[in-house]
């Protein structure tokens, strides 16, 4: 497994796998070729699909230069590598000087065709899946904060800025109101739920708030932070918040958390996989249920293995979630999908504090059977904008 700060990833939204991994594609080729003089894209698959709602046109012409860049989406092409695929072509007076063929494989990551997906350049952790990682921190008489520690000597200060930017974006999302961009007409509604919140004082109020609040940042194209990815950055940062305001819990311990729900995280997308285009939502709401779960059955004082009850609850219930973004925006069904799973996070936690802890399924079993759930869903549901909700509704019908 990589850095936790390969998965935390501090950016503009909406989505990490058309957005961000297309900027750093397009970051890296522009490094590579300074002397170009124009530059062609090609998108295929998902990104071609759904990248115009995700903005994946417009960012790539932001880093390359609008006017000397062309950008064409190809969805009958698809990789079965990874339907996220791109490529990259670099002219010099209309002689092509290179071309890079590369996917954006979720959260933000990128890879090059046939390489090993579930290897990656700078792995730090050894364990591979939960079952080593306990085996190793009951060995060793650590807590999963003592393991991450271990390989991560430096990573509070990171997640400090982290926590820092989850807060922010929660703030301006309770405090803004209006309609989200894309033509869909979605009204926000983190506000108005938070005004509900200083009424009631009920934490699930709060909760739903702050997913809102979060994930309507991200369809607005604010900084927000992949938790897994940007779709579903909005479950974590919900149940931090109501730790914060409605817990009093210190950042400290906050922090802890988000070292444990990014165990998780990084465990799926190692063994797994966390790109709506490959295996549906569970991959992404899914997975940030799991992480939130994780946390906050941490946060209640879970051992290890109630602790990995609870995720493994949480992806459970989500196994063969559709994705199926309306018009190939981040915001239905996403948005309210975000506010549901963080209080999904709050039952998963309890159920498994509540059990005798026995369970038949390992988190690595569901992670695994996730997987191939993802793979065995038709195309349309995943990340094409060309079944279910998308068929049904959106100013393209
Ligand atoms: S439906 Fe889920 S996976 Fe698909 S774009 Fe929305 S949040 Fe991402």
């Amino acid at each position: 497994m990589e850095s936790l700060k390969k998965l935390y990833k501090i950016g503009f939204g909406p989505s990490s796998s058309h957005t961000m991994g297309p900027e750093r594609a397009a970051n890296i080729f522009l490094n590579k070729n300074k002397d170009a003089t124009n530059f062609k894209v090609e998108l295929f698959g998902s990104l071609a699909e759904t990248g115009k709602g995700h903005l994946t046109d417009k960012m790539i012409y932001k880093v390359l230069g609008e006017k000397r860049t062309t950008v064409i989406f190809k969805p009958e092409i698809t990789y079965s590598y990874h339907p996220n695929g791109m490529m990259f072509k670099a002219y010099k007076d209309n002689v092509k000087i290179d071309e890079w063929l590369v996917f954006s494989v979720g959260g933000g990551t990128l890879k090059e065709l046939n390489e090993e997906r579930d290897s990656f350049k700078e792995e730090i952790y050894p364990e591979k899946n939960y079952q080593e990682v306990a085996e190793y921190c009951k060995k060793n008489n650590m807590s999963i904060i003592d393991y991450t520690l271990k390989h991560e000597p430096d990573i509070k200060e990171y997640l400090k800025n982290v926590l820092v930017c989850m807060k922010q974006a929660v703030s301006r999302g309770i405090c803004t109101s209006g309609i989200l961009p894309g033509g869909l007409n979605v009204e926000r509604k983190a506000a108005y739920f938070y005004q509900k919140y200083l009424k009631n004082h009920l934490k699930e109020t709060l909760c739903y708030a702050a997913a809102l609040a979060v994930s309507e940042e991200n369809a607005n194209g604010s900084v927000i932070v992949t938790a897994p990815t940007c779709g579903s950055a909005g479950v974590v940062p919900g149940i931090l918040y109501t730790e914060y305001l409605y817990n009093k819990r210190t950042d400290e311990e906050l922090i802890n958390s988000l070292m444990v729900g990014g165990l998780i995280g990084n465990l799926v997308k190692t063994n797994g996989s966390i790109s709506g285009a490959e295996v549906g939502c569970q991959g992404e709401v899914g997975v940030a249920c799991a992480m939130a779960s994780a946390m906050i059955a941490y946060l209640e004082k879970g051992t290890i293995d109630e602790i990995e009850y609870a995720a493994e609850i949480a992806l459970e219930h989500h196994l063969g979630m559709t994705c199926d973004p309306v018009d190939g925006l981040v915001q239905i069904p996403c948005i309210e999908r975000n506010a549901i799973a963080a209080m999904q996070a709050y039952n998963c936690a309890s159920y498994s504090l509540l059990s005798d802890g026995i369970h038949n399924i390992t988190f690595d079993n569901v992670v695994e059977v996730m997987e191939q759930t993802g793979h065995d869903l038709q195309k349309e549901y995943r990340e094409t904008s060309k079944g279910g909700l998308a068929l049904r509704c959106g100013i393209k019908k």
